[in-house]
């Protein structure tokens, strides 16, 4: 039998438990796509050796994280329920 623990708090769940959850997180660049025009592209060849010397000096970890990163998470009912209420995990008292 295939044995769970809640990523959050360590309970252990079984495969087909009704107080097993799944939770996915997805962090991705927000930023729009680029609108190029035909004058852009006369500087082109120029922006683009730039970007690939910034590519080769840079961590292949970091770029990762910076454009995309997903994650998931088995949880307990409990657990889930402060998932939804806080999904940030925000401090209340910090503001
Ligand atoms: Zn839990």
């Amino acid at each position: 039998m295939i044995r769970y623990d809640c990523d959050r708090c360590g309970e252990a769940m079984s495969a087909n438990d009704t107080n097993r959850y799944i939770a996915k997180l997805e962090v991705y660049a927000a930023a729009s796509p680029i609108d190029v025009s035909i004058d852009d592209t006369k500087s082109a060849p120029s922006q683009l050796r730039e970007v690939i010397e910034q590519l080769k000096n840079a961590d292949p970890g970091e770029i990762e994280d910076k454009t995309y990163r997903s994650f998931r998470f088995d949880v307990c009912d409990n657990c889930r329920k402060h998932l939804i209420a806080n999904p940030l995990q925000r401090n209340e008292n910090a503001k």
